[in-house]
């Protein structure tokens, strides 16, 4: 007897995850998508970019993930005085001041579970991109996708430019080297581990069994 694996039994229906509704998959050129027909929610996008892309993108994003946390992301002067903060001493000064638990939620989401995204990018693209899944490929992927809420760089990055423009008019602020490669990482990573990722699960379907 024969047993079907589930994923390639039925790898061309495609659910839409907002109201359950059952469609046949269709192959889709690079900027086109499709929407449900009830609820109007996209379904899938044609791939924008290659597994090798992809990968290339995210050992940047490793090499930005550095720079953001080595430089200083903002630089305070005041008569004569100056001070940098980089990422990690501003989750430091939330750890010696009355808010303490903010610290472990601003080290989480800032410097944690970005680091954790893109190891487990780097990790699942370079295999992919020799053709093979990577050991633990289901529970990497899915920490992937449970970790995309708990990443907040943009958050964080909004935080940072409202400082600076309140600062600006007390005291003689400027954004550091950290802030652009913060910036930069940011934009990365929202398009790395955004729907093209996905991709990974029908590329190495046959690998899955
Ligand atoms: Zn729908």
């Amino acid at each position: 007897m024969k047993t079907l694996n589930p994923m390639n039994t039925f790898s061309h229906l495609i659910i839409c995850q907002h109201c359950d509704s059952l469609f046949e998959s269709v192959s889709l050129n690079r900027w086109q998508k499709a929407e449900c027909t009830r609820c109007g929610a996209v379904l899938k996008r044609g791939q924008r970019m290659s597994v090798q892309t992809l990968l290339a993108l995210s050992i940047t994003a490793a090499l930005l993930f550095v720079f953001a946390n080595v430089f200083p992301v903002i630089s305070i002067s005041m008569e004569g005085l100056n001070n940098e903060a980089t990422l990690w001493a501003s989750v430091e000064a939330l750890a010696h001041g009355r808010i303490t638990p903010m610290a472990a939620v601003a080290g989480l989401t800032i410097i944690l579970a970005p680091m954790l995204q893109i190891a487990l990018l780097c990790w699942l693209l370079a295999f992919a991109n020799a053709g093979r899944a990577a050991p633990g490929f289901r529970a990497c992927m899915r920490t992937l996708e449970h970790l995309r809420p708990w990443s907040m760089l943009e958050v964080c990055l909004l935080g940072i430019l409202v400082a600076i423009v309140k600062l600006a008019g007390m005291l003689n602020v400027h954004p550091g080297l950290g802030l652009w490669a913060l910036g930069m990482l940011t934009v990365l990573l929202i398009l790395i581990s955004g729907k093209d990722i996905h991709r990974l699960w029908d590329d190495l379907a046959d690998q899955l069994i």
